[in-house]
């Protein structure tokens, strides 16, 4: 089944809960066909996983740090989310591993402390617009799924999400043929990590999906779901992607 997870990022003052009715509503009148998440900014994860106990909407978180607890001023461990009622967390986005220096290190170091917690992580990957006019997409991104993924992430749940630096918040998209074969180079990188048990896990496609382009792109081979962030702000524009897929 595949899983389409929204990215709020820093968005959603109380009255974006409203979207979230709207969506949880239209859900329960007609159930998605696949896995539905949203990951709102921490502050507001209590509250909306409150609101969605038994509902079909899954809610995750956008960062955790890697310790379990200590004198990290301004950071939330694992543990804490968990207690707040997220089930998963998105690790490594392209705007952590740029605007705060995160290393496919630290994201491994997340990804194990974020398992060790009981939350299953998203983990981010993606090249930027340089990388890919350089020809070097496939083999950053291989690069990045190697050693983001922490061994620990065998025979768990968990997704990776390709995420083409430069499709993100834009409305460019790679073309069909182009996520296809980053999306087979990142299966094999998790079998090379992983092995065979990964098989299953889903990929998902990360970068300007809208309801018009969803539909294409979830159909492409190794496409297991998306990450959304604009798109996934307004009720009617996530369940346009949601009922593509
Ligand atoms: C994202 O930031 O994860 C993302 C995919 O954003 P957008 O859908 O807005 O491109």
């Amino acid at each position: 089944m595949k899983l389409i997870a929204g990215n709020w990022k820093m968005n959603g003052a109380g009255a974006d809960l409203a979207e979230v009715a709207a969506l949880r509503a239209s859900l329960d009148e007609t159930p998605a066909a696949c896995r539905v998440a949203i990951c709102p900014p921490a502050t507001l994860i209590q509250r909306m996983a409150a609101a969605q106990t038994g509902g079909p909407v899954e809610i995750g978180a956008q960062d955790c740090r890697a310790e379990a607890s200590g004198a990290y001023t301004g950071d939330i461990s694992a543990s804490m989310l968990v207690d707040a009622g997220a089930t998963l967390v998105i690790l490594g986005h392209s705007e952590r591993r740029q605007g705060y220096g995160e290393t496919d290190l630290l994201v491994s170091a997340k990804a194990e402390a974020a398992l060790a917690a009981g939350l299953s992580p998203i983990v981010c990957v993606g090249e930027t617009l340089a990388q890919r006019e350089a020809g070097d997409a496939v083999e950053v991104v291989r690069k990045q799924v190697v050693n983001s993924l922490p061994l620990a992430l065998a025979g768990q749940a968990f997704a990776v999400a390709y995420e083409p630096v430069w499709a993100i918040g834009t409305g460019l998209t790679p073309t069909l043929e182009q996520i296809e074969e980053v999306h087979r180079a990142v299966r094999a990188a998790m079998i090379e990590r992983l092995g065979l048990a990964v098989a299953a896990v889903p990929i998902l496609y990360g970068g300007s999906v809208k309801p018009d382009n969803a539909r294409d792109i979830l159909a492409v081979p190794e496409v297991g779901g998306a990450l959304v962030g604009g798109a996934s702000l307004k009720a009617k524009d996530f369940l346009g992607i949601i009922r593509a897929a």
